[in-house]
């Protein structure tokens, strides 16, 4: 039996309708090399979207391939539960000295669901057995979210997330949140036409804080750029004011920088645009340069500090007992040492190669290639944060009324782009354009060339 045929007959795959999958010709990825990945037919195609939003300095990077090895040599795999090891707590350093200022210890898991996870037990404990003045610590139970907000797969992060699409199968498993609408300036939730607006959806979202800080225990955002939506970017401001409104209602901020994170909206982290500390911030996908499952939870020293208390041994070492604020959670490969030596060598290219000093005219290249697309009708917005874009393809651009899942546009277009060499993934009808940070000038114009042109034909297409 050929691979393909093993494949179909042996696979599920993620995101992925099976049956229409098993009726398609598919792409195995045999090896990669540079911005580009191979298939076992031999045909060559650019890696568009960062090999889904995580590589960072492009495939067979020869430091983190050799950083990789050597940690081989000594150990791939040892526990974090009650043991350490060396690259793990290298690693939190070198995370601690790039994150935003304030944040302070690092807790390992290894993907992004995890990571956010982490972050909302973290929060959740936190107030439960917080020693403060404030009389609500015990109710502060509740998580302000985001309409249309993506944060992960498992439950919990499915419960934090607002995505009709891929959330509302799992509604009667989900605890409940406190929904704020999003900005979505194109297709404003508040009905605003004008810009710059005066973020009506900021104030809506204070309302909500205002009426419910008692309860909420945290807030948890895309920084900058709701990703899985559709690359839907915040208004410049948004989350430093939603930063003034956590630290003015007491309410804890979490900076989900899962897809934002390693330098892909121009800077390390989202956050430092807008100059904000969150309470917690959690990292993933590009950690590691987009070699290795890892993921991190970064916390300030106050969070950290209230998990701090006598160990009891009324309860038994299990139980926790009752003075034992211990934080009972640990994913078996948490801070693995293969994964963490990975995420040292892609730091350590990042100050060598000066990677996003180097992003930047890539950024401005990108830009400018991307505001030509408007000569198509049906390219209703163009969405770019640094290196993560969005082209939402509409039915008709005066309207924004959009073509209806049914036909696929955003399917057709990659699927136009892959015969031109370029490997893409949709978010419905919305182009993404997501490359890893080491594309060269020349690729990049391949990228959006054959963008312009996959959109050409899958209009004229429909046209004629
Ligand atoms: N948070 C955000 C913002 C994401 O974009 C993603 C993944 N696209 C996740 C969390 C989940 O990460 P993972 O797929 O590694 O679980």
């Amino acid at each position: 039996m050929n691979l393909e045929k093993k494949d179909k007959k042996y696979l599920w795959h993620p995101f992925t309708q099976m049956k229409d999958w098993i009726s398609s010709d598919i792409v195995i990825v045999e090896r990669a090399r540079g911005n580009y990945l191979y298939d076992t037919g031999g045909w060559k195609y650019l890696d568009g979207i960062s090999s889904l939003w995580c590589n960072v300095h492009g495939h067979q990077v020869k430091e983190i391939d050799r950083a990789i090895k050597a940690q081989l040599s000594k150990v791939a795999h040892s526990t974090m539960l009650g043991l350490s090891n060396v690259p793990a707590i290298e690693l939190a350093e070198e995370l601690i000295r790039i994150a935003p200022k304030g944040l302070s210890r690092v807790f390992y898991s290894d993907s992004g669901s995890t990571a956010v996870e982490i972050a909302l037990k973290m929060v959740f404990q936190y107030w439960r057995q917080a020693k403060r003045s404030t009389r609500y610590a015990k109710r502060k139970t509740k998580f302000l979210t985001f309409v249309n907000a993506y944060h992960g797969d498992t439950i919990g992060s499915v419960s934090l997330g607002g995505m009709e699409l891929f959330h509302k199968t799992y509604q009667p498993l989900l605890f409940k949140t406190i929904k704020a609408p999003a900005p979505y300036c194109y297709r404003c939730p508040c009905g605003i036409n004008v810009q710059p607006c005066q973020m009506e959806c900021l104030a809506e979202v204070e309302r909500l804080i205002k009426r419910h800080h008692k309860e909420l225990a945290g807030v948890v955002i895309e920084p900058l750029v709701q990703g899985a939506a559709g690359m839907i970017t915040q208004p410049k401001g948004f989350i430093r004011r939603l930063r003034q409104l956590c630290t003015k209602y007491d309410i804890l901020m979490i900076a989900d920088e899962v897809a934002t994170g390693f330098g892909r909206t121009g800077r390390m982290f989202a956050c430092e645009h807008e100059n904000v500390t969150p309470d917690i911030m959690t990292v993933a996908k590009g950690i590691t340069g987009g070699y290795l499952p890892l993921a991190a939870t970064l916390a300030t020293e106050k969070i950290f500090n209230g998990f701090m208390g006598e160990f009891s041994a009324k309860g038994g070492s299990a139980s926790g007992g009752k003075d034992n604020k211990t934080f009972f959670h640990g994913h078996t490969y948490t801070g693995n040492p293969l994964a963490c030596s990975a995420a040292l060598a892609n730091l350590r290219i990042f100050r060598r190669e000066k990677t996003l000093q180097k992003l930047q005219p890539k950024i401005r290249m990108l830009k400018e290639g991307l505001q030509k697309l408007y000569e198509f009708n049906n390219v209703g917005d163009i969405r770019q944060r640094g290196f993560m874009a969005g082209i939402e393809l509409v039915k008709n651009r005066k309207t924004k009324a959009p073509f209806g899942c049914e036909k696929r546009i955003g399917h057709k277009v990659i699927m136009e782009a892959r015969k031109r060499g370029v490997m893409l993934r949709p978010l419905g009808d919305v182009i993404v354009l997501m490359p890893p940070l080491s594309i060269t000038i020349k690729e990049l114009k391949l990228l959006l060339q054959a963008v312009c042109q996959s959109i050409r034909v899958v209009m004229n297409h429909l046209s004629s």
